[in-house]
Formats: structure tokens, C-alpha cells, sequence
């Protein structure tokens, strides 16, 4: 049994079921409710990690990015990014570093990094500061929709005979008479009924909060996690009409500053501000909207104001508690760490969206030899992800859909071709496959994660929200009252996303 639904939980979860064994997902929200819809939306091996000299975990998360755009070519991108230099220091040490980053991925590289003039790094980007600039060097990365990778990860556990569902909250553990562990009650948040699960291995996969799950366990463990916020904004694509993506590999606070296009979109981040308490809802802050706009201005030559910002979306990240002499939330280690408590509880710390299958292997071997069970293989380096499909038209509103592309469009017949939003490409039949295909429940999770309306344009969405709800409600037998709740509660929500 795994309790969290998002990159995490999912990766375990999808490790567990095609190896055989029977298995839960519960998600007490969304899937991918939490840190995994409000990444960066890179599958990378991280230029940062390089230059912190962390070999290991660029290395796992080269190899990482690789098989993750094999096995799921129709949400992972093959994506450019230019690093512009302004300074001759900066342009050998990424130069060369570069080379590192293309060798460290063998046969799994997505393509070289190339040196390239002033000239060509213009002409490749347009929108970027003229005055200083020496050249670029362009490099391979990946890019993804990580709300829509989480939502085919469930779909693949269903497919490979296990079962994950959301809106179900582990609310506490259940021991044997050895005070070992052997299942969870679990609350169905929509009905409030209460369930005795039981289960030979408990996973904690539970991101921002698996301290309240440990809790559970034993009530006076310690702090394993601190949690680091990162914001982003999203912009119109008049503010850097490249199709390739910026990097700019040390800001003024020391972190990197991303500008990727994204659905038409370009998405600028991020930032690295330690929280005190997590929240399922983290809100952005003044001076980390400030940062990005500020830092963002330096290099672009329209410069971006508040009024331009479609949305604003924050995250946190799971980070494990750092070890004496680390200080600063940007040098803690990225890679995972898994946690065994004497009562049996395995509890999965930190990683990436990038490393999530990895970890998941991890867990799922670690949990064999603990339990002295025969060793499987993890058959998922090689597996299809659901939807796979390749050689994806990314200019295709309905290209993430991947293989169900074509079964969407055989729909798409009379009053089912409309549009629910014409500037975010979005068409109403998208709704009533997403509650009957994609396990949707809400306003929210159709707005937020099964299409990105929220994070693309906020205003947008909630201009849309009530048209959703009344689709949602024919198909889920809800009444005018339902209606009204979820429109209150998606504006309620959306607001958060938009900057006044
Ligand atoms: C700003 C930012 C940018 C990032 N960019 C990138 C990137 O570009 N590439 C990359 O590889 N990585 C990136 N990461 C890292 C990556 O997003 C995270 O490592 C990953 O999403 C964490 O997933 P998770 O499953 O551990 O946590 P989460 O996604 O938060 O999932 C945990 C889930 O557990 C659920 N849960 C909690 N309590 C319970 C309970 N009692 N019962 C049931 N369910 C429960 C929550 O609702 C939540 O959905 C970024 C992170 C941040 C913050």
C-alpha cells in the first residue's frame, strides 16, 4: 500500500504492481495535487548538480531522463536550451562543463551541446539582452507536462492490475500485536466513510508531509524534512518567441532561472525560499514574484510586469533535513533517501519528478529485502508508460493525450468539436474524458491537472469554470447546489494564481 499519489507514490506504486505484487495508491487529494503539478517541467539531469560537482546524482538522473523519454514520447520533449554569456569565465566553465553533461548520459543522451556565436545566439533567440553578449552554448535537455505524466502513471498501475485512487486520506497507520505495521485507515474524503486497510508493506510517499504520516507511527519521531518553496510565473510567448529555452545558470542569489515554453506559454522560475509549515496550496510571495520579474528583465528585452503574468504557481520541495555544514535549502543534496522505522514503515524522502521510477525501484527492492522475499527484477526501465505513442505533432492541442488522441478525435463528432476555450485550445469533450477516463472529480482537477487552464492563463479559467461544472455534473449526477460549490470554491482557488 501507497499512501501519496504523486511522482513519488505513483513511481512506487507502478514499480510494485508490474512486478507482480498486489497493490494501492491511495491520494487524499488530486493526483499529483501537491509538488508534482508545480515543477519546472524539466525530465533533466540538472546543469546545477553539475556544477555543485554532484556527479551521482546527475549521472542517475541523465540516465533517468533518457528512459523516461523512450518510454513516454508523448509527454517528454527533446528541448534546447541556450546559456547566453555575458562574462568569458562563465562562457569556458559551461562550455566545458556541458561537454561533461552530454558524456555522463551515454547512449541515453538527447544530443550534443554545441558552441554558438553572438550572432547565431541572437538569431536563435530572439527577445534576449543584446549589450554584452558574447555567445551561447546550446545544450539538450527534456521537458514534460507533469500533471498529465501523473495522471498516465495511475493509469498504468490500473493497466498492470493494481489500483490507485484519489481523494481517499490515510488517517492513521495499523500495527500487529508485534507493533508492526500491517496496513492504514483511510478515510474516502467524499463521503467521509472510514476503512481498515490491510497490507503486508506501508510506503510514505507522502512528499511535504510524510513527517505527518511518521507521526502517526511514533508520535515523538523527529523533523525528517524541510520544505523549500519555488514560484513560478507564466507569461505570453511575445516575451521570449524562442523555441528554444533560456538558462541562466547563476542569479543573483546563486540559484538558476529557467524560461521554457511551455503550451504556447512560457514559464519563468524559480526560486528557493524555506517554509515553515507545508500546505497543499502554497502561496507565492511578494519578493519571490519580485525576484523572478527583476531577474527575468535583466535578460529579456521586453521587459515583463506584474499586469503581464497569466498565473503564478508555487511549490514545495520535499527536501530531507540537511546535515551539519549544509546551510542554504540550494545546497541540500536533490537525490532520494529511504527511511525504515522500527515498525515497519519505509518512508521515501526528497529525489525529482526526473528520478521518480528509480526511486520507485528503490523502494520496492528495499521493501524485498527487508521482508526477505524473492527478489524481482523491476521490469519499468523498458515499459511504455499509458498513452505511449510516438512521433507526437507537439503543435496538436491534443497531443498530450498521446495514443488516446485518436480516440478523442472519433468522438469529436456534432456539438462535442465546441470550444470550451479557444485561446487555450481547449474543447468541451475534454472534460467528459477526463471524469470518465482520468478519474476526475472536481472543477479543479479538470482546470489544474488534466488540462493546465489554471497554470497557462488563471483569468482565463475561471472564466470557463462554470461551463466545466455543468459538464462535470451531468456526467457525475450532481445538482445545481454541486455547481455552484465547485464554481465558488475554483474561483476561490484561482484567484491565488493571479496577481492584482
Ligand atoms: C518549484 C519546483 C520545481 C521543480 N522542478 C522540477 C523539475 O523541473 N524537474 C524535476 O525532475 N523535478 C522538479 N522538482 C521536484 C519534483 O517536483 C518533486 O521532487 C516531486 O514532484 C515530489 O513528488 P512527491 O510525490 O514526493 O510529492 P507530492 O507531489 O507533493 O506528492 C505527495 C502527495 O501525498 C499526498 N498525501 C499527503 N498526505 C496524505 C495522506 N495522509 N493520505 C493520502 N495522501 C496524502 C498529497 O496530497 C500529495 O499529493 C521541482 C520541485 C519544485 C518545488
Amino acid at each position: 500500500m501507497v499512501i501519496g499519489g504523486g511522482a513519488t507514490g505513483l513511481g512506487v506504486a507502478l514499480d510494485a504492481a508490474a512486478r507482480g505484487y498486489k497493490t494501492l495508491l491511495v491520494e487524499q487529494s488530486d493526483f499529483a495535487k501537491g509538488t508534482s503539478s508545480r515543477s519546472t517541467k524539466l525530465v533533466h539531469g540538472g546543469v546545477r548538480y553539475l556544477a555543485q560537482g554532484d556527479l551521482k546524482l546527475v549521472r542517475e538522473a541523465s540516465l533517468e531522463r533518457g528512459l523516461l523519454y523512450r518510454n513516454a514520447p508523448h509527454l517528454v520533449k527533446n528541448q534546447t536550451f541556450i546559456i547566453p554569456f555575458y562574462n568569458y569565465w562563465a562562457m569556458v566553465k559551461y562550455t566545458m562543463g556541458l561537454k561533461v553533461y552530454d558524456w555522463i548520459s551515454g547512449n541515453l543522451t538527447l544530443g550534443d551541446s554545441l558552441f554558438i556565436s553572438r550572432k547565431k545566439t541572437l538569431e536563435m533567440m530572439a527577445g534576449i539582452k543584446v549589450e554584452g553578449l558574447l555567445g551561447g552554448v546550446l545544450y539538450h535537455d527534456g521537458q514534460f507536462d507533469d500533471s498529465r505524466l501523473a495522471i498516465n502513471l495511475a493509469q498504468s498501475i490500473l493497466e498492470h492490475g493494481g489500483c490507485a485512487i484519489n481523494y481517499i486520506k490515510v488517517i492513521g497507520l495499523l500495527k500487529d500485536d508485534d507493533e508492526k505495521i500491517n496496513g492504514a485507515v483511510v478515510q474516502d474524503e467524499e463521503t467521509g466513510i472510514q476503512y481498515n486497510i490491510k497490507s503486508k508493506a506501508v510506503v510514505n510517499a507522502t512528499g511535504v508531509f510524510v513527517d505527518d504520516i511518521i507521526k502517526m507511527d511514533e508520535l515523538t519521531s523527529k523533523k525528517t524534512i524541510c520544505v523549500s518553496q519555488g514560484v513560478h510565473l507564466v507569461l505570453d510567448k511575445k516575451f521570449f518567441p524562442s523555441d528554444h529555452a533560456l538558462m541562466i545558470p547563476q542569479t543573483s542569489d546563486g540559484r538558476v532561472l529557467f524560461a521554457v515554453p511551455w503550451h504556447n506559454k512560457v514559464v519563468v522560475g524559480t526560486t528557493d525560499t524555506l517554509i515553515e509549515k507545508a500546505s497543499l496550496e502554497p502561496k507565492a510571495l511578494e519578493r519571490e514574484i519580485l525576484f523572478i520579474l527583476e531577474t527575468a528583465s535583466l535578460y529579456l528585452t521586453e521587459k515583463p510586469q506584474r499586469s503581464n503574468i497569466l498565473s503564478v504557481f508555487a511549490g514545495l520541495r520535499p527536501l530531507a533535513v540537511p546535515k551539519e555544514g549544509e546551510k542554504k535549502t540550494k545546497e541540500i543534496s536533490r537525490s532520494h533517501k529511504i527511511i525504515i522505522s522500527a515498525s515497519n514503515l519505509f518512508t521515501i524522502l526528497g529525489g525529482k519528478w526526473t528520478t521518480y521510477r528509480r526511486m520507485g525501484a528503490d523502494v520496492m527492492s528495499r521493501i524485498e529485502k527487508e521482508f526477505n522475499w524473492v527478489h524481482t527484477e523491476t521490469p519499468t526501465a523498458s515499459m511504455h508508460i499509458y498513452a505511449y505513442a510516438n512521433g507526437v505533432n507537439w503543435s496538436d492541442p491534443l497531443y498530450f493525450y498521446g495514443s488516446d488522441s485518436a480516440r478523442i478525435r472519433q468522438r469529436m463528432n456534432g456539438t462535442e468539436n465546441e470550444w470550451l476555450s479557444e485561446p487555450l485550445k481547449i474543447y468541451k469533450l475534454q472534460v467528459k474524458w477526463a471524469v470518465k477516463y482520468e478519474m476526475a472529480r472536481t472543477v479543479e482537477d479538470v482546470l489544474s491537472r488534466r488540462t493546465r487552464a489554471l497554470l497557462l492563463d488563471a483569468r482565463e479559467s475561471i472564466r470557463i469554470a462554470t461551463q466545466v461544472a455543468q459538464i462535470m455534473a451531468k456526467q457525475l449526477n450532481k445538482d445545481e447546489q454541486w455547481v455552484k460549490q465547485q464554481v465558488e470554491a475554483y474561483n476561490r482557488l484561482a484567484n491565488n494564481y493571479i496577481l492584482n
